[in-house]
C-alpha cells in the first residue's frame, strides 16, 4: 500500500503563494474538503504537510494510482496467525483520529473510490465500511484533501462534477520568481544570486510555446539542478541531468532547450 502516515515533530518550510493559507484554516474549520489543483511539483504536498504540521495533525498521505480501489483506504480482513482479523486503511484510520487525508492525483484512482468519498464530504461526514457494517461519523478534526493535475488531458480521468463539487478548490501555480529563488535556495542551498539565472531560465521553459513540452519545468526539478549545483557540479551538467533529459526524450526538443539555456548563462 502507497501510503505513509506521520506527525512531523517540525514544520516543514513552505513559503505561501496566495492565500492558500488562510483557505485551509477555513476549510479545516467549518469541516469542508478542499481541491489541489496544479501542475507536478509546484509545491501542492509541501503545503498539505506544512499546514498539517501546524494544525497539529496527523497526516494520512496516499499516493493514488489506476490500481488503487476503495478496499485500499478503507481497509480490508487479513489472514494473522490464522485468524482473520479486520486492518484499518489510511481513509479509516484517519476517520477514526480526527487527522488529515490526503489522497495525491485522485483522478487516478478506480472508480469506487468516488462512491467511498461522497458521504464522507458533503454534510453527511460519514464513512460507511460495507465489509465491516460500519457507518464511521468523521469528528469536527478530520479533513479530506485530494489533488490532481488539470494539465494531464486524459478524458476518462476526468474528476466527475459530482465528485468535484463536492470540494472546496484551489488552483496551485508555480510561485512567482522572487518567492522560487526563496523556496530554491531553502531547499537547495545554493545561494539566492545563483538560483536566480536557474528560475529565469524556468520562466522561459514555461513559457515555451509551440512546442511538445507536456509540461514546463516543476519547482521540484530546479531544486534538483540547484542541489547538484551546490554539490560543486558544473550548470551545464546539471541542467543536463535534472532539466533536459528529465522534460523530454525529443532530440529536437533538447537541442531547443540547450539553446535556451545559452541564453541564460
Ligand atoms: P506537488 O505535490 O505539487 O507535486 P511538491 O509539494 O512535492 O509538489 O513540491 C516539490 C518540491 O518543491 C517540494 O519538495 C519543495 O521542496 C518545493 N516547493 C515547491 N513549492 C514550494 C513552496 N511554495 N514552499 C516551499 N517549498 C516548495
Amino acid at each position: 500500500m502507497n501510503a505513509h502516515a506521520g506527525t512531523p515533530k517540525s514544520v516543514p518550510y513552505y513559503a505561501e503563494t496566495g492565500n492558500e493559507c488562510a483557505l485551509f484554516n477555513a476549510a479545516h474549520k467549518n469541516g469542508l474538503p478542499l481541491l489541489l489543483k496544479g501542475p507536478t511539483g509546484c509545491g501542492k504536498t509541501r503545503f498539505v504537510e506544512h499546514m498539517a504540521a501546524q494544525s497539529g495533525r496527523r497526516l494520512y498521505t496516499v499516493a493514488c494510482h489506476d490500481d488503487l480501489t476503495a478496499a485500499d483506504l478503507i481497509g480490508r480482513y487479513l489472514l494473522r496467525g490464522g485468524q482473520t482479523e479486520w486492518v484499518d486503511g489510511p481513509l479509516t484510520r484517519a476517520v477514526r483520529e480526527g487527522a488529515i487525508c490526503y489522497l495525491d492525483e485522485v483522478v487516478e484512482a478506480r472508480k469506487d473510490v468516488a462512491v467511498v468519498l461522497h458521504p464522507l464530504t458533503d454534510n453527511r461526514r460519514t464513512l460507511m465500511i460495507d465489509r465491516t457494517g460500519e457507518e464511521l461519523q468523521a469528528p469536527p478534526g478530520f479533513m479530506l484533501i485530494a489533488s490532481y493535475n488539470p494539465g494531464y488531458q486524459n478524458v476518462l480521468k476526468r474528476m466527475k462534477p459530482s465528485t468535484r463539487q463536492r470540494f472546496l478548490a484551489i488552483t496551485f501555480g508555480f510561485p512567482d520568481p522572487d518567492t522560487e529563488i526563496k523556496v530554491v535556495s531553502e531547499e537547495s542551498g545554493l545561494e539566492p544570486g545563483r538560483v536566480a539565472p536557474l528560475v529565469r531560465l524556468g520562466g522561459h521553459i514555461r513559457n515555451l510555446s509551440g512546442m511538445d513540452l507536456e509540461e514546463g519545468v516543476s519547482t521540484r526539478l530546479l531544486i534538483y539542478a540547484a542541489t547538484l549545483m551546490a554539490g560543486g557540479m558544473g550548470v551545464e551538467k546539471a541542467l543536463e541531468a535534472a532539466v533536459i533529459e528529465p522534460l523530454t526524450d525529443d532530440a529536437d526538443i533538447q537541442t531547443a532547450l540547450r539553446d535556451l539555456v545559452a541564453t541564460v548563462y
